[in-house]
């Protein structure tokens, strides 16, 4: 075990915030400023097909992980990417393949919506502009 790969595992531990490899390069690079980008994103991918490490698709911009070997599903936020667990055990039966061929290795449920900064964000943009339209009309 290389010792970027400990501080690669060490980050990972018990993180919630499901990192992209731009994130974990970051915070690692602080320790390891030799570490290139390339060497993050291979001993993920290493960790990955190790098992110790999930890989996420839920963002659209990027591969985001998750330490978490136990199987569970997530929220996303649509505008900030935030990725959440969730705990609820929800279960789903594998469905009967007909046309494509296909060997099911897991499955996994995405649920979207706004996060509550996103949330309040967006409450607080929208009476900007209320403000806006209002003294533009001159009431
Ligand atoms: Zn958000
Ligand atoms: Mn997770």
């Amino acid at each position: 075990m290389t010792p970027q790969r400990m501080a690669i595992l060490n980050y990972l531990k018990g993180n919630l915030e499901h990192p992209s490899a731009e994130d974990i390069y970051k915070a690692i690079g602080k320790k390891f400023p030799t570490m290139s980008f390339a060497t993050v994103y291979n001993t993920l991918e290493t960790l990955k097909q190790m098992g110790q490490i999930r890989e996420l698709y839920c963002d659209p911009y990027k591969k985001r992980f998750d330490p978490n070997p136990n199987p569970h599903h997530h929220v996303v936020c649509t505008q900030c990417q935030k990725i959440v667990d969730l705990q609820d055990e929800i279960r789903i039966k594998p469905p009967t393949l007909t046309t494509e061929k296909f060997e099911i290795l897991g499955s996994h449920i995405e649920f979207y919506g706004i996060c509550s900064k996103c949330k309040s964000k967006n409450s607080s943009s929208r009476k900007e502009e209320t403000i806006y339209v209002k003294n533009r009309t001159g009431s």
